[in-house]
């Protein structure tokens, strides 16, 4: 803490990075970071190596993020100027495509702030912590460390968005009764859950919940593992006017039902020439190592992505021998 507090101190012009498809933690811990240290008399702005979901597009000062795909000048002058780099909610510079190169040529201090496993070894600080349900609950620890009283309605907002989206709305293992006292303050600190929550879950557009209907009646179930697998083909997609973040949550659906184990989404985007994957499991199956096994992927034991560069078919075919090498690994 005290080393964060010394690149702080000594750093003037401040970039914030969340991962490539920026979800609620990424954007929740990098926005109450800048809200933070723009109070703390910084120059900060987030840079996104690309877009996020609509769902997203009212969190306090999003209005501000830089989109690297969209103005990728801006985004190279703002990384060359600064002279700290925050990473947030990613621990490998892959994570966020061009952008890495960019990071690695700067002569900035880069500092990584995040809860994934095995991070890669490019921050001058890393902050890693892979037991935290989120990022933005390490960002409110150190908000909390440096200086609690700048706590404000927005930096709360952003931040109980980060957690209860990561955490799953507060039912993953990872949730701590720490967690619990965290969104406790944030919520004294001016978050407003229920329009938190609203914002986030009951924001579909009619097409969206169609896409739900589909991927539901797509959902096949493994007749001699305790798993479920979902496609959707990019007609599917386009069926229902698809815009980035529909599929958000979908794969979760697979887990409500009893006995499963793991469940995955297939979605094919041929216009990017990749079928991108979700792996969510219940108990000690580790999604993650087998994304990074089978899928170029990785992430939580009980939270995964990947992505296949093969046809859909082809994918649920690998899949599906993949899987049986891992039958060992579900209790
Ligand atoms: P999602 O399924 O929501 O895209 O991702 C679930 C988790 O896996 C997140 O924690 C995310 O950071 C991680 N993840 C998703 N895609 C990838 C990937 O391609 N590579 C790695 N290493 N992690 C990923
Ligand atoms: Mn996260």
């Amino acid at each position: 803490m005290q080393e964060l507090q010394n690149y702080i101190e000594s750093s003037q012009k401040v970039v914030i990075i969340p991962h490539k498809n920026p979800d609620g933690d990424a954007l929740g811990s990098c926005l109450g970071w800048q809200i933070f240290l723009t109070k703390l008399g910084k120059e900060t702005t987030v840079v996104s190596p690309n877009d996020y979901p609509k769902f997203l597009k009212w969190m306090p000062q999003q209005e501000h993020i830089i989109n690297a795909e969209a103005t990728p000048d801006q985004a190279s002058a703002l990384i060359g100027d600064a002279d700290l780099i925050f990473c947030l909610d990613f621990n490998d510079l892959g994570r966020i495509d061009d952008l890495g190169e960019l990071v690695q040529s700067s002569s900035a201090s880069v500092v990584m702030i995040d809860h994934h496993e095995n991070p890669k070894d490019f921050a001058d600080l890393m902050i890693s912590k892979p037991e935290m349900g989120s990022t933005s609950e390490m960002i409110y620890d150190c908000i909390m460390a440096i200086d609690s009283s700048l706590l404000d309605p927005a930096m709360a907002s952003c931040l109980y968005t980060g957690i209860m989206t990561d955490t799953g709305s507060f039912r993953f293992p990872s949730t701590t009764p720490a967690t619990h006292r965290a969104v406790a303050t944030l919520m004294e600190a001016g978050a407003v859950h229920s329009e938190i929550h609203q914002n986030i879950y009951d924001s579909y557009t009619f097409d969206r919940l169609r896409l739900l209907g589909i991927a539901l009646s797509n959902m096949k179930k493994l007749e001699t593992l305790p798993v479920v697998y979902i496609h959707l083909s990019a007609d599917e997609l386009e069926s229902v006017n698809y815009q980035k973040g529909y599929t958000e949550g979908f794969v979760n659906y697979g887990l409500r039902l009893v006995g499963i184990q793991l469940a995955v989404i297939m979605i094919d985007h041929p216009q990017e020439g990749k079928v991108k994957m979700s792996f969510r499991s219940k108990g000690n199956f580790p999604a993650h190592h087998f994304a990074a096994a089978h899928f170029n992927g990785g992430g939580h034991l009980n939270a995964a992505g990947g992505v296949s560069f093969d046809s859909l078919e082809k994918t649920v075919e690998t899949f599906l021998h993949a899987i049986e090498n891992f039958a060992h690994d579900f209790s």
